[in-house]
């Protein structure tokens, strides 16, 4: 017997395991739609063209692998934050911003949540219902109590507003409630912009903590426009928490490269809150690596980089609502009067599609299609040469 000879098994993680069970069929046919990554017409995980000449450019310069401030590189923190907040923006011209370099969105989501766990005690966590399967575990493992409010009406196939915030107008004073920026994962169903001005003053009436998380920023319709929500409660308000990734967008999924933002109320705060976060950061993985976030960095601060960057973003986000089309077109072609319209309406990688467990069960079982058993697509995985087998798939387990 050792020590910790009785430890438990942890359980799997839902979608990694989809992923396990996947590399594991020998059937040639085999498609997984599991995962939220982008992969290109050929089934592939692209390396953008910005990234390959930024990368060639660091390679020229032959840098030495020092370490990094504790908030990461001056110039990517820079860089996110106009991406992220718009570089009018009034709280940026205020200074009033503080950012890191994180590892991930993941890393940026944790930054927060143990900033908020020391600064703000007793206050709970509130997430979508349903929400991108890490957020509760990570916020609970922060040390919160995490609730959800309603969010998908599965019926209507869109977002529950009246249920979401009749619970928000109900949270007390200093209420976290974590919002999906854009493209709402798993569910792809987003606010309009007047739901959000509700949100947006029930927010302020409620003096809650907002902690957007933007993890699929270009994917729904641009840069800019994806951004506008984080935008608008920066201009209005104060506290907003900010995680940003760079993950999907370009697609460094490995390199593990975002960031955490906090909007405070003026520079003086912000000098303060980030003395603060950085104390976090260097008693958690002290800095951050250099790799990743030089290639962002060089490319959004290079004019052609930049752009290069933004015509391979619309490409992918261009060719996902392509795939959306042709699924509910071949779906409703050949699934005797149901229709599934509603897919075209969804944004960003996923699909919501209604399959039931059983279905998606089925689906792996005799045709080696994987998705998540709520019935989650990555649209992003869908191409060319696979559409037609994936909808005739689908059609037949209806
Ligand atoms: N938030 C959401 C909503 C996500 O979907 C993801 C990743 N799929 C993340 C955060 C984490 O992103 P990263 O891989 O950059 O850690």
């Amino acid at each position: 017997e050792t020590i910790f000879s009785a430890i438990p098994m942890a359980p799997r993680d839902p979608i990694l395991g989809i992923t396990e069970a996947f590399h594991a069929d020998p059937n040639p046919h085999k498609i997984n739609l599991g995962v939220g990554v982008y992969y290109d017409d050929n089934g592939k995980v692209p390396l953008l063209k910005c990234v390959l000449e930024a990368e060639r450019q660091m390679t020229a310069q032959g840098s030495p692998h020092t370490y990094l401030p504790i908030d990461g590189l001056a110039m990517y923190d820079s860089a996110v934050q106009k991406l992220v907040f718009g570089e009018d923006n009034i709280a940026l011209q205020e200074k009033r911003v503080a950012t890191v370099q994180s590892i991930g969105g993941t890393g940026a989501l944790k930054i927060g949540a143990d900033f908020l766990k020391r600064f703000s005690s007793n206050s709970q966590v509130w997430i979508s219902d349903p929400s991108w399967e890490n957020h509760r575990a990570l916020f609970e493992a922060a040390g919160f109590k995490v609730n959800t409010y309603p969010y998908y009406d599965s019926v209507n196939r869109g977002v529950d507003f009246a249920g979401m915030i009749s619970t928000l107008k109900s949270l007390p004073a200093r209420s976290v409630v974590v919002l999906h920026a854009c493209c709402h994962n798993p569910t792809g169903a987003d606010l309009s912009d007047a739901q959000w001005d509700e949100v947006i003053e029930v927010v302020q009436d409620n003096k809650l903590i907002p902690f957007l998380d933007m993890a699929y920023q270009g994917f729904s319709e641009g840069i800019d426009s994806d951004g506008k929500i984080v935008r608008r409660f920066a201009r209005l308000y104060s506290p907003v928490l900010v995680s940003s990734s760079f993950s999907k967008s370009f697609s460094l999924y490995g390199e593990r490269v975002g960031a955490f933002s906090i909007v405070t109320g003026n520079a003086d705060e912000a000098a303060r809150t980030l003395s603060q976060l950085k104390r976090i950061i260097r008693t958690n993985y002290s800095n951050p690596p250099i790799y990743g976030a030089k290639i962002v960095g060089t490319v959004l601060n290079n004019p052609e980089l930049h752009k290069m960057w933004e015509n391979e973003l619309t490409g992918m986000r261009v060719r996902i609502h392509e795939m959306r089309h042709k699924l509910v077109d071949e779906l409703n072609a050949k699934s005797n009067g149901q229709d599934f319209s509603f897919i075209i309406h969804q944004n960003g990688m996923f699909s919501y599609s209604g399959l039931t467990p059983e279905q998606v069960e089925k689906l792996r079982k005799d045709y080696s299609v994987y998705i998540v058993s709520t019935g989650r697509i990555c649209v992003a995985a869908l191409n060319s040469h696979n559409l037609d087998y994936v909808a005739n798939a689908i059609a037949k387990v209806l």
